[in-house]
């Protein structure tokens, strides 16, 4: 038997230390939080993808009351980036997410956002991943108001991933 080791290498960071495009990326995936369908987490999330041609592709999680029909906003804003440019790569994705469930009703608007980055999803990681596969790279941005990280790809927030059968 052999003990072997997977690591992990990503930047612990403060947006104001990350280029102006990413910047504008961690923005407008904070403003699609605004635009989350979450009556019943209460948990609203955001995510913006920035194209190879510079645009921006985004989405919000949109939940239903038969809950397996929800999606979670990034396969939201991947499937949305990919419907809107077949065959064009991703090269990132910054993601945010504000916890209205404290907030009176007619209030969430005014919920912060979380503190610490959340991260997607095993699902969406996944989802992510394929087209990763095909057009290199997706970086991922985790925004937290304290604290937000980067990953240089999908497949290091997923080892072991399954990729073809
Ligand atoms: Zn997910």
């Amino acid at each position: 038997m052999k003990e072997k080791k997977i690591e992990i290498t990503y930047k612990a960071v403060s947006p104001d230390e990350l280029p102006a495009e990413d910047r504008e990326l961690i923005e407008r995936a904070k403003e699609m939080t605004f635009r989350s369908y979450a009556p019943y987490s209460r948990f609203h999330v955001g995510a913006a993808i920035r194209m190879a041609d510079g645009s921006i592709a985004e989405g919000s999680n949109q939940e239903n009351a038969a809950f397996p029909s929800s999606i979670c906003a990034e396969r939201n804003a991947c499937w949305h980036a990919s419907a809107l440019h077949p065959g064009m790569a991703m090269r990132k994705i910054a993601i945010a997410a504000r916890n209205v469930g404290s907030m009176p009703e007619g209030e969430e608007d005014k919920a912060p956002f979380q503190a610490q980055p959340i991260s997607p999803c095993g699902a969406c990681r996944q989802s992510l991943l394929e087209y990763e596969h095909l057009h290199g790279p997706i970086e991922v941005i985790l925004y937290g108001a304290d604290d937000s990280y980067v990953f240089p790809s999908v497949a290091s927030l997923l080892p072991f991933s399954f990729t073809e059968f």
